[in-house]
């Protein structure tokens, strides 16, 4: 459709200048990181919370910057037929103390489905980018529930629910926009990088979503993909 196009045209073009930005930011970036480190060891505990702010505002920027360097670097793609549902149970597990922080509690319900060509660390990537957002959807805790099953004409599908905020309509043709967020420590990349590795799979991702009562992420995926 016209608006996944736009989404492609715009990532090309975000691409490129991103990636090397990013890594631009990285080097300077260790060393803060490292003689804050060393200053912090030795600060009066008055000045405490300054090096905490400070080591905090430098994590959210390696988050960005890592997110970046993700979205745009040209990666080796290694496509594989691999087992869609352990590569979903390892982000489970991986996300598991998230979740349950946040008295969130992960369901997973799978059908038998063949094997996926894909790159399996990015779809990794992805299921952790959809489930962290269904976390985050639900401040007060709740359930997610994901399920792998067997779609029309030989595909295969992964279906994230939550409970949580939604989204608002005329918002739903932001997201995937670079750096559109609505979190106050958002970083905007996690759909936008799905988005684009989905395509890069031959595949579809969909969202529907109401207002407080929860959004639905659903991934199609062919099975045998030509690249
Ligand atoms: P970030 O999570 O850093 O904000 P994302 O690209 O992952 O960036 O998501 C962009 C925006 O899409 C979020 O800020 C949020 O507004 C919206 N969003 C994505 N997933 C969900 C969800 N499951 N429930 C509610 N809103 C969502
Ligand atoms: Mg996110």
């Amino acid at each position: 459709t016209e608006l996944q196009l736009i989404k492609s045209e715009k990532l090309s073009a975000v691409g490129q200048l991103s990636a090397s930005i990013a890594h631009e930011i990285r080097n300077p970036l260790t060393a803060l990181k490292g003689f804050l480190q060393i200053m912090r060891s030795s600060a009066p505990s008055k000045e405490m919370s300054y090096y905490e702010i400070m080591a905090d505002e430098i994590a959210r920027i390696e988050q960005i910057t890592g997110e970046l360097l993700m979205a745009a670097k040209p990666q080796v793609q290694h496509f594989h037929y691999e087992n869609l549902t352990d590569i979903l149970h390892d982000v489970t597990k991986l996300l598991n103390s998230q979740a349950l922080i946040n008295r969130v509690n992960i369901h997973v319900n799978t059908e038998a489905i063949p094997l996926v060509y894909c790159v399996a660390h990015q779809l990794k990537q992805v299921f952790i980018n959809l489930i962290k957002n269904a976390i985050e959807s639900m401040p007060s805790g709740g359930d997610i529930h994901v399920f792998i099953g067997n779609s029309q004409n030989g595909q295969v599908y992964l279906k994230i629910m939550d409970q949580g905020c939604g989204i608002p309509e005329d918002l739903l043709q932001n997201i995937g926009i670079p750096f559109y967020t609505t979190k106050q420590k958002g970083t905007g990349l996690g759909m936008m990088t799905s988005f684009k590795i989905i395509e890069s799979h031959g595949g579809r991702m969909e969202i529907s979503s109401k207002e407080e009562e929860g959004t639905m992420v659903t991934i199609t995926l062919p099975v045998h993909f030509v690249e």
